[in-house]
């Protein structure tokens, strides 16, 4: 504990030096972050406070949040905060914190949304909401839009909610806790579009995620059962179930995932040809299997 007085300029040098001594490779970004919200400022302002000096309570703060941030805590998770499609949204240790690239697969969603132009409301499932990041997106995005969100987490939920509160779409989104499509077994053929981030790591592989993801983030978010496919396996068969005909699964998958999961998808028999989109990587990131029409389909 610091017992003199100390200016912000010294209080972010310091942060930053205790922060890549632990290893943080963002130390003077994260060190700024930290010092912001122990100050109650945005980042850009502690610049123009330079030669202010921090009170004993901010003070305390900043060095609390420091620690955490030096034990490998994600700075979402200390700061409450993630930015996903330029909107901030709430964090909790509770939900996976939003991924830049899952933007594509909302991207992908409303070209698809756009070009179905059906004649109603258009009706989106996405299972397995976390954070709500991908619902709240995409009812931000269209205007005439009903999202059902799912997740087997209560408090995920919970997490979803504020978040739809904070962007005003509430009014647009349901929120079910079950297990993937467990909550809408009696509403068959009503979506138009399934979308999802499914956990997809694979069990033996999670031991060598880096432990800022390891050790913070929920397992439930991330175990993708032994090959990482288990959501793809019961989505590709249960989904067509509840879409109308004509509808669309859009799902995140991951980088090395793309050929096996167009594989399950096509070899239901329900839906066409799968597609596999890039993220702004060049990985696979996105797969697109559009439900045939019921007479094209196996009886
Ligand atoms: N949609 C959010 C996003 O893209 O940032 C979170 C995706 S996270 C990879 C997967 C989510 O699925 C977690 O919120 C987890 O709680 C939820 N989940 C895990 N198993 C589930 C299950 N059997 N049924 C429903 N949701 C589940
Ligand atoms: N992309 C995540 C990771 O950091 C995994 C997300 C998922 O399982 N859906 O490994």
């Amino acid at each position: 504990m610091r017992e003199e007085d100390i200016t912000v300029r010294r209080a972010l040098q310091e942060g930053a030096e205790f922060l890549s001594r632990a290893g943080i490779e963002s130390a003077r970004l994260d060190a700024e972050l930290l010092l912001g919200k122990a100050v109650g400022r945005a980042r850009e302002a502690l610049y123009r406070d330079y030669q202010v000096i921090l009170g004993a309570g901010e003070q305390r703060v900043y060095d609390s949040l420091l620690e955490r941030r030096a034990r490998g805590e994600p700075l979402a998770y200390i700061s409450g905060e993630r930015e996903f499609w330029s909107l901030p949204f709430y964090v909790t240790s509770e939900v996976l914190v939003p991924r830049p690239e899952t933007e594509i697969l909302i991207e992908v969603t409303l070209e698809l949304a756009k070009k179905m132009a059906p004649r109603h409301t258009i009706r989106i499932l996405d299972l397995g909401t976390g954070s709500g990041a991908i619902a709240v997106a995409l009812a931000g995005e269209l205007g005439a839009a009903e999202v059902w969100a799912t997740d087997l987490s209560a408090r995920a939920l919970e997490v979803a909610r504020t978040n739809a509160a904070r962007h005003e779409v509430c009014d647009k989104i349901r929120f079910l806790q079950g297990d993937t499509l467990e909550p809408v077994k009696d509403r068959e053929r009503i979506f138009d579009l399934v979308v999802s981030n499914p956990p997809y790591v694979r069990r033996a592989e999670l031991p060598r995620l880096t432990p800022e993801v390891r050790d913070w983030e929920p397992r439930l978010a991330l175990d993708g059962g032994a090959d990482g496919l288990d959501f793809y396996r019961r989505i590709s068969q249960e989904a067509h179930l509840y879409l109308a005909e004509g509808g669309f699964v859009a799902l995140e998958i991951g980088a090395d995932m793309g050929a096996e999961v167009c594989r399950l998808f096509a070899g239901t028999g329900y839906y066409d040809a799968p597609s596999v989109y890039q993220d702004y990587a060049g990985k696979d990131r996105v797969v697109v299997a559009q439900k045939l029409l019921s007479d094209a389909a196996p009886s």
